[in-house]
């Protein structure tokens, strides 16, 4: 409802939405200074993705955190949502690949080898026309073949469902990148996508894991994404794996890997040596 303010000004939101939209405006600027050549606020953290029978890591999940000298430490599922709403996730789409790929390519100097690290991209960033050029820009800058990095795409990437963005995902794939589909059951779904796409990942949301053990249907869910995914020849990852119990489950249903704090939480980098070769 309109509020008459000081100064004779009337706006149109409540005292709530202008609380929200300050916050979200001191958000967007402190993240904008984060960005900023040396702050050091930002971080990748990596966490391991399991085989589901042997348990041995096959790949790491690159995780931004964010630790903000005047709002503190602020979780992705916070501040990425900001970004999104304007071109600072472009900017800070570009810092997480740049630093993905040096980690990997320290690792690779220091140890002859690499785990594959998975690295989030919005949907912004992604259908972004100078995306692509971006990708190589940093692969030639890094020394790295494109086999060692997946993208993960959510199913919002994919509602657009043009022509072009097959085309890409297609180019991307020959040249060897990995494309992985995350959250996948959480969106418009879906199981359509997977055909229509040239993926090489599916990874069952966090919300159908979570108890898997205890509930039929989410167990129904998870076997029917799992046969699907491997008629069509894709990977399949298991999210958010916090019990045995679930493990237990995911591994009789044919999960392919798992990643969950059972397996290992996401830590930075010099805790987290690469122990398997890419
Ligand atoms: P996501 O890509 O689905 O990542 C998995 C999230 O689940 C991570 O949360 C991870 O820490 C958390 N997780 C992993 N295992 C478990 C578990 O066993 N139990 C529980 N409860 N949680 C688990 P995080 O790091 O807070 O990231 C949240 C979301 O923020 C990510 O979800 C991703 O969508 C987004 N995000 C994170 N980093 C980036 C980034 O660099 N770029 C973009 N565009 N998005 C990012
Ligand atoms: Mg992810
Ligand atoms: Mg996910
Ligand atoms: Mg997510």
């Amino acid at each position: 409802e309109a509020k008459a303010h000081g100064r004779g000004e009337w706006r149109f939101f409540s005292d709530d939405m202008d609380a929200r939209l300050a916050a979200s405006l001191r958000l967007e600027s402190a993240l904008r200074s984060a960005l900023a050549e040396g702050s050091q606020e930002l971080q990748l953290h990596y966490q391991p993705i399991c085989d589901a029978r042997t348990g041995a890591p096959v790949k790491v999940e690159a995780l931004l955190r964010w630790n903000s000298p005047t709002l503190g430490p602020v979780g992705p599922d916070r501040f990425i949502p900001i970004a999104e709403q304007s071109a600072l996730i472009l900017d800070l789409g570009h810092w997480v690949m740049n630093e993905a790929m040096r980690q990997v390519a320290a690792w690779r100097a220091a140890h002859g080898h690499a785990p594959v690290v998975s690295v989030n991209v919005s949907v912004r960033q992604f259908l972004h026309k100078d995306f692509e050029l971006q990708l190589y820009s940093l692969l030639l800058l890094h020394g790295l073949p494109a086999s060692q990095i997946e993208l993960e795409l959510t199913e919002s990437v994919l509602a657009g469902e043009d022509e072009e963005l097959q085309g890409l995902l297609a180019r991307l794939r020959d040249a060897g990148w990995g494309l992985s589909l995350d959250d996948f059951g959480t969106g418009y779904s879906s199981l359509s996508y997977l055909a229509r796409f040239r993926l090489s990942t599916v990874k069952i949301d966090r919300s159908f894991v979570r108890g898997v053990d205890q509930d039929a249907r989410k167990r129904s869910l998870v076997r029917a994404i799992v046969s699907m995914g491997h008629s069509l020849g894709l990977v399949v990852v298991a999210e958010g794996v916090e019990t045995e119990a679930e493990r237990g489950v995911l591994l009789q249903e044919g999960c392919d890997q798992l990643q969950g704090y059972l397996l290992g939480r996401p830590a930075p980098a010099q805790d987290r040596p690469p122990t398997p070769a890419a």
